[in-house]
């Protein structure tokens, strides 16, 4: 089955059609869910009326429902860019992946003790606890893709049914 799949993908780039190059350059990064494939969205990406400020704000990650505890995943390899209190988002982490792509997770209520900057995580390597650090009103897994610098809408690269 693997080589048929192969097979048409090697087909599909023949015939040049711009949607499959695309995913073809895109391979090499692919995204886990960091907590798991269940996990509900509590709150999008895009504009929203931010929970505390009440105004109108851009979101730039998506926030799922945790239990104080949850484990957090590394949603990708990379490398540790940050990982320590960053003022609203708490308990924070942010690695660098291939490709130009980073993920941030925020809020979290304990950071790996074994991580620091410049660590090396392997794909669904523990990063640490969820929690409720920082500004939220509970406790929360805020979560990032970023794109050469530019918030991505997240669920565009988690799997999903
Ligand atoms: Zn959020």
């Amino acid at each position: 089955m693997k080589t048929v799949a192969i097979l048409t993908l090697l087909l599909s780039l023949l015939s040049f059609d711009p949607a499959v190059v695309e995913s073809a350059n895109n391979g090499s990064v692919s995204f886990i869910n960091p907590l798991n494939d269940k996990a509900v969205v509590l709150s999008n990406f895009g504009m929203r009326t931010h929970p505390i400020l009440r105004t109108q704000k851009m979101h730039k990650g998506i926030d799922f429902k945790v239990s104080e505890g949850d484990k957090v995943y590394a949603s990708e390899k990379g490398i540790v860019l940050f990982a320590g209190e960053k003022e609203k988002f708490g308990n924070f982490i942010m690695v660098k992946h291939s490709d130009g792509f980073v993920t941030r997770y925020a809020h979290l209520g304990r950071i790996d003790k074994e991580l620091s900057n410049g660590s090396k995580v392997e794909k669904g390597q523990l990063l640490g606890l969820a929690g409720k650090s920082g500004q939220t009103t509970g406790p929360v897994l805020h979560f990032e893709i970023l794109l050469d610098g530019e918030p991505q809408d997240p669920l565009k690269y988690l799997p999903h049914d």
